[in-house]
């Protein structure tokens, strides 16, 4: 009995030394893969109007709602000069009904895209609906825009998306006085990429797929993926427009390309599909994400873990987490040595 003492000493801390190093392990693959998985891709579909191609509009929603993939939506609230009240209610019975039915679908984020979308600034740099308009007018419309949403579909937009990705100063001011906290656009309009403006969150677009072959999307979006410096957001943008077959048929084509594209983004197990302002996010089809064939060599597949829409926070907070444990498992160590061996000397003593 005495004389095992010793060893139970040296077992009790080799044990809990394991114990300690492989929680440690587990925690560390837990940060690594979350790191890996911070990457976003939002779908932003543009140009979501009662003129939209109805047909090309619903092929085209259908298909990401197929694939569980969320999609913003930027609406344009009054496309045309009369009638002079919310157009989104007034003009287009099928269209309101649909997009209404969308309001209760977690996939679809409701954002305005502009006013009227009519070219009104006197820009010399190409069309824009607000460049150069006074601060007052740029407020008025899009408070009317903002106002027409909400009637009609009874969503309050957040994220605001200037047409022709081309606005101001006075823009940014307007939208951040009517609450809205994102903004979308090219990365012209303000050279700048990712971050914050006015202190709305800044999502730049990052490809267009219109004008892309599925291997310039690859290859963009792996550009992306492997540069550490690179946004958290890859904001991708269409029109329902750009799903025109001939004679107002929906182009097989074009759907084939966006379907491939989405395959490919789940298929290298980095990314996730979000909304821009993050209210949706999946892993697209199957749930959790899985490092397929042709994947990357580090493939993360952890997305099934919770807490992905506090991307920023998580892993400060995981390895923060990971150094107190640190901390209360040395202290747990030293002390339970400690005990044994004076429990070691006591019996030791009395032997002798
Ligand atoms: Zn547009």
């Amino acid at each position: 009995m005495q004389l095992s003492s010793g060893r139970k000493v040296i077992f009790s801390c080799a044990l809990i030394l394991i114990l300690l190093f492989s929680t440690a392990s587990v925690a560390a693959q837990t940060t690594e893969s979350a790191g890996q998985t911070k990457k976003y891709v939002a779908f932003r579909e543009d140009d979501v109007a009662p003129y939209a191609k109805f047909a090309q509009l619903e092929a085209v929603n259908q298909l990401t709602m197929d694939k569980n993939v969320p999609v913003t939506l930027g609406i344009i609230p009054h496309p045309w000069p009369s009638p002079s009240g919310n157009q989104l209610i007034e003009v287009n019975r099928t269209f309101l009904e649909y997009m209404r039915s969308l309001t209760s679908n977690p996939l679809f984020q409701f954002a305005q895209h502009g006013y009227t979308h009519l070219d009104l600034g006197p820009s010399p740099e190409g069309p824009s609906e607000f460049y150069g308009r006074p601060y007052a007018e740029q407020y008025q419309a899009i408070k009317q825009g903002r106002d027409d949403i909400i009637q009609a579909f009874g969503v309050t937009p957040t994220s605001f998306l200037p047409p022709f990705d081309k606005s101001d100063n006075n823009t940014l001011r307007a939208c951040e006085a009517l609450g809205f906290t994102e903004y979308s656009t090219g990365f012209p309009d303000f050279n700048q990429n990712g971050g914050h403006l006015d202190g709305m969150q800044l999502d730049t677009i990052g490809i267009e797929l219109g004008n892309n072959s599925l291997q310039s999307l690859e290859n963009a979006t792996a550009r992306w993926l492997n540069d550490p410096h690179s946004i958290d957001t890859f904001v991708v943008l269409y029109h329902p427009s750009d799903f025109s077959g001939p004679n107002g048929s929906v182009n097989p084509d074009e759907m084939k390309l966006l379907s491939d594209y989405i395959d490919y983004l789940q298929g290298t197990g980095r990314v996730q599909f979000t909304t821009l302002d993050h209210s949706s996010t999946t892993t697209g089809t199957g749930g959790a994400a899985s490092s397929s064939a042709g994947g990357t060599p580090n493939g993360a597949n952890s997305p099934s873990s919770a807490g992905f829409d506090s991307a920023v926070n998580d892993l400060g907070g995981t390895i923060a987490g990971l150094a107190a444990l640190a901390v209360v498992g040395v202290v747990v160590l030293f002390s339970l040595a400690f005990i044994l061996l004076v429990r070691f000397r006591k019996s030791k003593t009395r032997r002798l």
